[in-house]
């Protein structure tokens, strides 16, 4: 199975002019699964395939909220949810985040679930989820978790969620240390942030935890 690299540009960057030269120059990578996740003011212009964050509801009277149904259509596939900057700055909890994991799924789309620690795994977790193991002291600091850390902890995620779901890390990935996660610790994938701003990085991180 080919590598899952996701790309979470966050509230990034600010213009489409800027956003279209990012997008432009990392849409075409070979190697691995690319998701890319800009902010949702661009999904339609870039035709990207990810989106940062989901509405539990399919849609209504939810002033400034974005459907489930509205991603789908406009080509997306994958949903980053519960990311740790939602927890902190949008008070997001454990149960809102298992709604939008269900509004989600319900779409047809491949909601990507980040947790810190075990707790914050859905208790009936049946459906496939990927999962992002997203230490929250590797989280835009520049220092990445500790390999052998990391392996333990998606160790115990397997074994709490079953084998059908994959797992991704993020905490400060680049192009040195994207292929150790992969091929060391085990990981199917990577969760990318600041890294996936600078196209020439984000090639390299998906062409060196590449198999071929
Ligand atoms: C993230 O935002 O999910 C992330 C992992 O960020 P960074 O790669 O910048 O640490």
């Amino acid at each position: 199975m080919k590598p899952l690299i996701v790309a979470n540009w966050k509230c990034n960057p600010k213009t489409l002019e800027e956003a279209k030269t990012i997008f432009d120059s990392v849409k075409s990578v070979q190697g691995s699964e690319v998701v890319i996740c800009p902010p949702v003011i661009y999904l339609s212009a870039l035709k990207a395939n990810g989106a940062q964050d989901v509405f539990w509801e399919d849609g209504g009277a939810y002033t400034g909220a974005v459907a489930p149904s509205m991603l789908k259509n406009m080509g997306v596939t994958h949903i980053i949810v519960g990311h740790s900057e939602r927890r902190k700055y949008f008070k997001e909890k454990d149960d809102v985040i298992a709604k939008k994991i269900n509004a989600a799924l319900t779409c047809g789309l491949k909601p990507i679930l980040c947790i810190d620690k075990l707790s914050q795994l859905p208790k009936d977790l049946d459906q496939e989820v990927i999962v992002a193991y997203e230490p929250l002291s590797a989280i835009g600091t520049g220092k990445a978790y500790g390999l052998d850390k990391a392996e333990a902890m998606r160790v115990d995620i397997t074994r709490a969620t079953g084998d059908k779901n994959v797992i991704l890390y993020g905490g400060s990935v680049n192009a040195q240390n994207a292929k150790d996660y992969i091929h060391q610790a085990g990981f199917q994938g990577l969760l990318v942030g600041g890294a996936s701003l600078n196209p020439k990085e984000f090639i390299d991180i998906v062409k060196n935890v590449c198999y071929c």
